[in-house]
């Protein structure tokens, strides 16, 4: 792995490295940033948890020079990951002069057209919010050089992609974009093939295991004990801070209130029924370590970074496989040791058997001693599933 000074970063840059505590460069960061260096387009498919913000940060903190108009335009499904790489922005544009503005829905507009008003170098957006500033007239992006579409599969699950195919219509053909899906279904091949121009393309670990510092098993159980299963898991593990993800916001409100009152549990609940202004002090109070339990939507959870989780549990089996991988990602970042935990009813084992398939890799099954299961009929061992072919045409008989 080359060293960061070998890199050819600006030195303001480096310094902001240092800062950041980071002695080496990982892996999608060796690869990206000397592409990006050179001014050309990177399509790139990595997994969370690798450094990607820092691999298209970096580069483009070093390559902007200063202008009088917004140079830099980051868009991010979430407001939470518009947040978070705001914060990385920032700490990589420390040592030199850099105007950073945040614009994202569910907040007023005073705050953003007043920051939008001071000239920005960088924009770091939702995709929606920012349409609003522009059909408003608060800004243009006709002086973008830097374009980077971040987690643009999870803006194609949000419905965004008509809104970012109008802005990458408004910015200039002339500039440079960076482009990071974790998968590619063909509507996103599509626009990466009109936003791109012969972009080099990265691809970090395989797009679908998931860290390998991750241990992680699935808990089968009967439906109406997944609470029980849960506060017990709970209970007998050691965790120093646990996400636990739910399908719905019910779920994760019911949760919340059986969770919250045990005395290792310092909980916060997240989704998107929950004022922004309450979604930060969750986020940022998990964070910061003063609660060491997060509930979750994935919906509202999905990508985000937040460094040191030790255990993720899954209280369902997620519909979509690939979900469980950016579910499970949560922990064992940063080549940290991690632990997850999925539940699994016999209505999942559809899903269960997809997640296999999908990590091509069997998941442990494992039964909690002495919990008194009703039953579980789902303990023992099953091979990998097979993908399933479409059965052959019946040939005709002549
Ligand atoms: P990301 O994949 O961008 O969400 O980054 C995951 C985590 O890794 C973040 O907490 C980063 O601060 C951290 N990180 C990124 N690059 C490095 C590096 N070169 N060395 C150490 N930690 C890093």
């Amino acid at each position: 792995m080359p060293a960061f000074t070998e890199l050819n970063l600006s030195p303001p840059v480096l310094r902001a490295v240092e800062k950041a505590g980071y002695t080496e460069p990982t892996q999608i960061q060796a690869q990206a940033i000397p592409i990006a260096l050179e001014g050309r387009d990177i399509i790139g498919a990595s997994q969370t948890g690798t450094g990607k913000t820092a691999a298209f940060a970096l580069p483009t903190v070093s390559q902007m020079i200063p202008t009088e108009h917004p140079q830099c335009l980051i868009l991010e499904p979430t407001r939470e990951l518009a947040a978070q790489v705001e914060d990385q922005m920032r700490l990589f544009g420390h040592y030199r002069p850099m105007n950073v503005v945040l614009l994202h829905g569910g907040v007023g507009y005073g705050k953003q057209s007043e920051g939008l008003s001071r000239k920005p170098d960088v924009i770091i957006a939702t995709p929606g919010r920012l349409l609003d500033h522009i059909d408003r007239g608060n800004i243009r992006l006709d002086g973008i050089k830097y374009l980077i579409l971040d987690e643009v599969d999870r803006m194609l699950d949000m419905g965004f992609l008509p809104d970012v195919k109008k802005i990458v219509d408004r910015c200039p053909s002339e500039r440079q974009t960076l482009f990071f899906s974790a998968t590619m279904p063909g509507a996103i091949q599509t626009l990466a093939n009109w936003a791109l121009k012969e972009p080099a393309e990265i691809e970090v670990g395989g797009r679908r295991s998931p860290a390998e510092t991750v241990d992680h098993c699935f808990y089968p159980v009967a439906m109406d004990q997944r609470d029980e299963l849960i506060e017990e898991l709970v209970e007998r593990t050691d965790f120093k801070s646990l996400m636990i993800f739910t399908r719905t916001k019910k779920e994760a409100d019911s949760l919340f209130e059986k969770l919250k009152s045990k005395e290792k549990a310092k909980a916060t609940v997240l989704h998107s029924d929950i004022k922004q202004r309450d979604r930060t002090k969750a986020l940022d109070g998990f964070r910061s370590g003063d609660f060491n339990m997060i509930i979750a939507t994935d919906v509202a959870a999905r990508g985000l970074d937040i460094s040191g989780v030790t255990h993720v549990i899954n209280y369902r089996v997620p519909e979509n496989a690939e979900d469980y991988v950016h579910r499970i990602g949560r922990t064992g970042r940063a080549k940290q040791e991690g632990e997850a935990f999925t539940l699994l009813s016999a209505d999942e084992v559809e899903f269960a058997n997809a997640v296999e398939f999908y990590v091509g890799q069997k998941i442990e099954r494992k039964k909690l001693d002495n919990f008194d299961y009703v039953y579980t009929t789902l303990l023992q061992d099953q091979p990998i599933p097979k993908r399933r072919r479409p059965p052959a045409p019946k040939r005709r008989r002549r």
